[in-house]
């Protein structure tokens, strides 16, 4: 279970006790907001709080274009044009904060993502719980023989049952040092600062993270991607989901010119004129690599 019961008796206390404000809401995200959506094996996120709705974002542009707005038809087209033109001030109007679990190899990948606020569980004070990320069976998968940074064929039969069994021992093995190293029956017991460094990189985390929607949308754009490790990608795919419920128009926009589109270089636009004008044209004539006409082929056929 990814809270306990206190943490869930909270939630629903809190849920239960809404109070009359005066600012911006989201019927959407007044949903999600404080419930966790389970991650993984023993992660979630949870939306603690957030700031501003899509009009939120217009109301900011109106102000920088002023008059200027009266010829966008409405709030869509405007929020359209600010995510075409990369007008990201606006979006910056927006924030989240959320409550995430999640295994410390993954904490490591989200963290590279420097401009969010971030306060974690500290393992220096509070002992660690023995919760370890264990992959689902199609989830195990081999090296992949075409991608460095990926994975290949899934594992099955005994050698997915070799590698289950190898990543559940070594976890609990280190966890019974760990907790035998903490130990103070008639021992002095190591600090809890030292004593967590032997603890693998699947054991659980959690933090609360707060970002801007900008910059929230940078972070979607590359975790949410299908080059993205698996285990990061279903966190931003949660989020993305709340995010969806929270700001509707300026999440379509994001999906169709940010996931759904593609940047072309100048070289990819003189071959697409030349391809549309009838010539054939192939690599070594494209003036591009052999990596990005491989890339170019696999949008543009
Ligand atoms: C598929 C994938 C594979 C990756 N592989 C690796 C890897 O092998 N090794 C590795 O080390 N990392 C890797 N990364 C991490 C990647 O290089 C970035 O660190 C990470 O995605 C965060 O991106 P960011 O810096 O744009 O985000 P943020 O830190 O949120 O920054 C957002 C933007 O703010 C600006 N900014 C923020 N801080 C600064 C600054 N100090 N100076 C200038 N501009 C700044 C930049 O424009 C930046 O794009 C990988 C990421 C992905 C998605």
């Amino acid at each position: 279970m990814p809270l306990s019961p206190d943490q869930l008796a909270e939630i629903e206390a809190a849920r239960a006790n809404p109070l009359p404000t005066l600012r911006a809401t989201s019927p959407g995200m007044e949903a999600h907001l404080y419930r966790a959506h389970q991650v993984l094996d023993h992660g979630f996120i949870r939306v603690v709080d957030y700031m501003g709705d899509d009009a939120a974002i217009v109301q900011a542009a109106r102000v920088s274009y002023g008059a200027g707005t009266k010829h966008v038809q409405n709030d869509e087209g405007l929020i359209r044009y600010l995510m075409r033109h990369w007008h990201s001030t606006p979006f910056e109007m927006c924030e989240i904060k959320l409550h995430v679990k999640l295994p410390v190899f993954v904490a490591r990948q989200w963290i590279r993502h420097r401009t969010a606020n971030v306060n974690e569980y500290s393992a220096r004070y509070s002992i660690l719980d023995r919760e370890f990320y264990i992959p689902a069976p199609e989830h195990l998968a081999a090296q992949s023989v075409v991608n460095n940074q990926g994975r290949g064929e899934v594992l099955t039969g005994a050698e997915s049952a070799r590698v289950l069994e190898m990543l559940k021992s070594d976890a609990n093995r280190a966890y019974d040092h760990y907790e035998a190293m903490l130990s103070q029956n008639g021992q002095l017991g190591l600090a809890r600062e030292l004593a967590r460094m032997n603890l693998p990189a699947n054991i659980y985390t959690q933090w609360y993270w707060k970002v801007d929607l900008h910059n929230l949308f940078h972070f979607l754009r590359l975790r949410a991607d299908e080059h993205a490790q698996y285990e990061i990608r279903v966190y931003a795919q949660a989020i993305a989901d709340c995010v969806r419920d929270w700001v509707p128009l300026a999440y379509a926009a994001f999906e169709d010119y940010r996931m759904g589109g593609v940047t072309l270089s100048g070289k990819a636009i003189a071959v697409l004129k030349r391809r549309l004008a009838g010539e054939v044209v192939g690599q070594v004539d494209s003036g591009m690599s052999k990596g990005e006409w491989r890339e170019f082929l696999e949008v543009w056929g």
